[in-house]
């Protein structure tokens, strides 16, 4: 029999049973007043429809009376007919829910384990807004936040005037955990030649963050290869004890406590785990948000990617000959804030393309690191890093960011 669930795995078995009703029935649902729900800790990455719950969560639960030690995945949410099917991950399982809605606002219904059916229980939650969902499961809390664009009619007229200047983004779907080596993800085991050392840090002389890897042949097809063919590396170094940011100052282009370049994966991949980084700080970012290891960022595989619309922000429009008058509504939530492959730059402070070192041309944007999205660094405050590059040589690339 075909599975009911949209995602082709097997169903949740009864997952309106007796004991489903029951726990829902007696459970103490968290209040509004809850201190932790007003934490920021999602700063989520998606561009969904706030008319529908459907899209891409975050996700954090624990286990035991206490919410002291949250872990965190995603998860991707998806309505058919009257139920909600949520498909969570994090670092070590896959759980489906089969969610059913009751009156306004309740979602009642069973988890399992995907790779352990004895593993299952009773979830129950309420909704409480296109952007969040508390929930409870036997032993203890199991969440969901998202963010979404809410859009008044003024940007809508807004976005109508720019137009001309729309370009087309797209955001990483993601799942929490490495793939192989040439996969494309944030943090994680980069690709490196059979001859190839871990890079470091030419300050510090202490191993590099990978921050992100994208092979060229899991982009969108309609992109065209926006960089090349290969593997784009960009390693960071987020070492804190010897100041590399401020030494290094890693938040200009070509800052030496960066390392970038395009790669082609041939000939065996020297499988390194990541090297130890013990007895020092590491720049952890978003405090809140788990990190894998003793100061690696938390690995998230890019499994797809969401096509969305984009806009520069006022400066750049200016620069495009577009003038605004006092009637316009330049409070905008565009550019898009998050992690995104082409679009627009979320530039805080200025326009700031860098110059090809070799030719001088006006370097192209190719993908924006937001602050606690998939990675937690935060750049500063709240910054965005911007990876950019030369459209005639393909190997002159840059990192910098801006808060
Ligand atoms: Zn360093
Ligand atoms: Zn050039």
């Amino acid at each position: 029999m075909l599975p009911l669930n949209p995602f082709g795995i097997p169903d949740v078995p009864d997952p309106d049973g007796q004991d489903v009703q029951a726990f829902a029935a007696q459970v103490e649902l968290p209040g509004d007043d809850d201190c932790m729900d007003t934490e920021p800790w999602s700063l989520s990455r998606s561009a969904d429809d706030p008319g529908t719950l459907d899209g891409d969560w975050e996700s954090r639960w624990y286990h035991g009376p206490q919410a002291w030690n949250w872990e965190y995945g995603v998860a991707l949410l998806q309505s058919v007919k009257d139920r909600i099917y949520v498909l969570f991950a994090d670092e070590r399982r896959d759980y489906l829910i089969d969610l059913r809605r009751q009156g306004n606002d309740l979602l009642v219904g069973r988890y399992v384990n995907v790779g352990n059916p004895e593993d299952s229980g009773p979830w129950a939650g309420r909704i409480e807004g296109p952007e969040r969902i508390v929930g409870r499961w036997a032993h203890g809390r199991w969440d969901f936040a998202r963010k979404v664009v809410h859009e008044t009619a003024s940007q809508r007229k807004l976005r109508d005037k720019l137009s001309g200047l729309q370009r087309h983004a797209w955001v990483p779907i993601v799942r929490v955990g490495d793939g192989d080596a040439t996969a494309s993800k944030f943090s994680g085991v980069p690709w490196l030649g059979p001859h190839e050392a871990w890079p470091l840090c030419p300050h510090c002389r202490q191993p590099l963050q990978l921050l992100l890897q994208l092979n060229s042949k899991t982009l969108p097809p309609e992109l065209d290869s926006p960089f090349g063919t290969g593997l784009l590396q960009v390693f960071f170094c987020t070492n804190k004890d010897a100041r590399c940011e401020e030494q290094l100052v890693t938040q200009l282009p070509f800052s030496p406590g960066h390392y970038l370049r395009l790669v082609e994966p041939t000939g065996t991949a020297r499988l390194l785990k990541p090297p130890r980084l013990t007895g020092r700080a590491w720049n952890l970012g978003f405090a809140i948000r788990p990190t894998v290891g003793d100061g690696y960022y938390q690995t998230r595989l890019i499994t797809g990617w969401k096509k969305v619309m984009d806009y520069p922000n006022d400066d750049e429009c200016k620069l495009q000959g577009i003038t605004f008058d006092a009637n316009d509504d330049t409070d905008f939530h565009y550019p898009l804030s998050g992690d995104k492959l082409a679009g627009w730059p979320f530039w805080i402070q200025q326009v700031g393309y860098p110059r090809c070192r070799r030719c001088g041309r006006q370097m192209h944007f190719v993908f924006q690191i937001g602050s606690g999205w998939n990675l937690p660094d935060l750049f500063g405050d709240c910054g965005r890093g911007f990876i950019t590059q030369c459209p005639d040589h393909k190997d002159e690339l840059a990192f910098q960011w801006d808060s």
